[in-house]
């Protein structure tokens, strides 16, 4: 919806259909924990994620559409000294590219977050790191914006429309696709289907660098104001906020094998819940809403792709992992950049699929080529 909107507005390209094949907001737009943050430590991403981050900024007015957009803060603890020190390379990183981040010793975070379990012996919490700026946007809300902003100028959203295979042209070029709703032909297509790029793309006869896995996310019964902003555990993957209706909504990792199932398995509610335990052992009283999942494309370097595929007139817009919800003005933006101009835009030139291939690989997360074994 994003690269859409961004289509019409930014280049004028008008005559543009979005294909769904459920229903908007039904992917994982709607199912993530709504994390927005430009907090990364390489070139390669750092302006990409401050680009969005600006964009979120001016979201709410640009689209004339309430999101939520509730900087309030994310901040990463960390537990030990070397992660402290890794945590102020990453700080300095973000201030080189003119980002905020603050480096909190034990009594800074007290001060934002007095519940937490500071001294116990196995994980002590000595400080984090802050961003300010990073904080929360209502995920449904965006998607809904977008959709709402492409409509009025002109975009065609059709829904429970499913991309089945593609058309091509006796050079082999996409020229459409075929859906469960009839044929339709286009000079660009443009992929953006998440976890289910690998299927999608293989309707083309192209293998990605990317798993399907399952992403769980969860919500406590409404509480008062408790947590200030979001949290993440250093020691393990855990991450909290509360939402505007009071609910504690969290996560941790991917349930560790690939599926293309939207939903979790046990013993990963067991792990997110210790972690959370681990850092604030009071949320053990709060009973569990519910909980889902949805299905992340994780790439073998831990970041995106937006670029052409090998196939003439096929784009790909893949590999968001953990974290494409706070990519997704940067994501709609530098894609309907490459889409209507067949350049790179300048944040994005490196997120090429041809990466993995020549070595110029983008390690963020250090996850190395099996994500799914960390
Ligand atoms: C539990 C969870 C928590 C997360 N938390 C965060 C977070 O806090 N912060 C963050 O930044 N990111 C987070 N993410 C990641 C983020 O949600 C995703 O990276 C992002 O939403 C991906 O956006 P998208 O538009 O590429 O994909 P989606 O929103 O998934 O949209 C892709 C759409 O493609 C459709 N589709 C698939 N196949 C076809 C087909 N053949 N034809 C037509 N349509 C098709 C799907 O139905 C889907 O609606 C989280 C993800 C999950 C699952």
């Amino acid at each position: 919806m994003a690269t859409a909107y961004y289509l019409a507005k930014v280049h004028g390209v008008t005559r543009v259909a979005v294909l769904e094949k459920g229903w908007i907001g039904g992917g994982n737009v709607g199912r993530n924990t709504t994390i927005i943050r430009s907090n990364y430590g390489l070139p390669g991403n750092e302006p990409f994620y401050e680009w969005s981050m600006k964009l979120w900024e001016g979201l709410e007015q640009d689209l004339n559409y309430n999101a939520m957009v509730s900087q309030r803060g994310v901040l990463n603890l960390y537990h030990s000294d070397a992660q402290r020190d890794a945590f102020a390379q990453r700080g300095n990183a973000m201030r080189l590219h003119g980002v905020d981040a603050e480096l909190l010793d034990q009594d800074g975070v007290r001060k934002l977050a007095p519940f937490l379990s500071f001294d116990q012996a196995r994980f002590p919490i000595m400080g984090g790191l802050l961003q300010r700026r990073g904080g929360t946007a209502r995920h449904d809300a965006v998607a809904w914006g977008y959709a709402r902003g492409a409509s009025e100028r002109g975009v065609d959203i059709v829904q429970n429309c499913e991309v089945i295979s593609f058309l091509r042209d006796a050079a082999g070029a996409v020229t459409g696709v075929e859906t469960t709703l009839g044929r339709i032909r286009a000079g660009k297509v443009g992929m953006a289907v998440a976890g289910n790029s690998s299927r999608v793309a293989a309707l083309a006869g192209l293998r990605l660098p990317i798993e399907s896995h399952v992403l769980q996310a969860f919500v406590s019964e409404a509480l008062k104001p408790v947590i200030p902003g979001v949290i993440t555990f250093g020691a393990g993957h855990f991450y909290i906020s509360q939402s505007d209706k009071g609910g504690l909504v969290f996560g941790g990792d991917i349930d560790g094998y690939n599926s293309y199932a939207s939903r979790g398995n046990l013993p990963v509610v067991e792990d997110v819940c210790e972690g959370g335990m681990a850092i604030m052992p009071m949320i053990g009283r709060a009973r569990l809403l519910r909980s889902w999942g949805g299905v992340v494309d994780m790439s073998m370097d831990g970041s995106p792709i937006i670029d052409h595929t090998p196939i003439a007139g096929l784009y790909l817009n893949a590999g968001w992992c953990y974290g494409g919800f706070k990519a997704t003005p940067a994501a709609g933006w530098c894609f309907a950049h490459l889409l209507a101009t067949d350049q790179p835009h300048e944040t994005a030139a490196a997120y090429r699929l041809d990466r993995f291939r020549t070595g110029h690989l983008i390690d963020e997360k250090g996850q190395g080529a099996q994500p799914n074994l960390h």
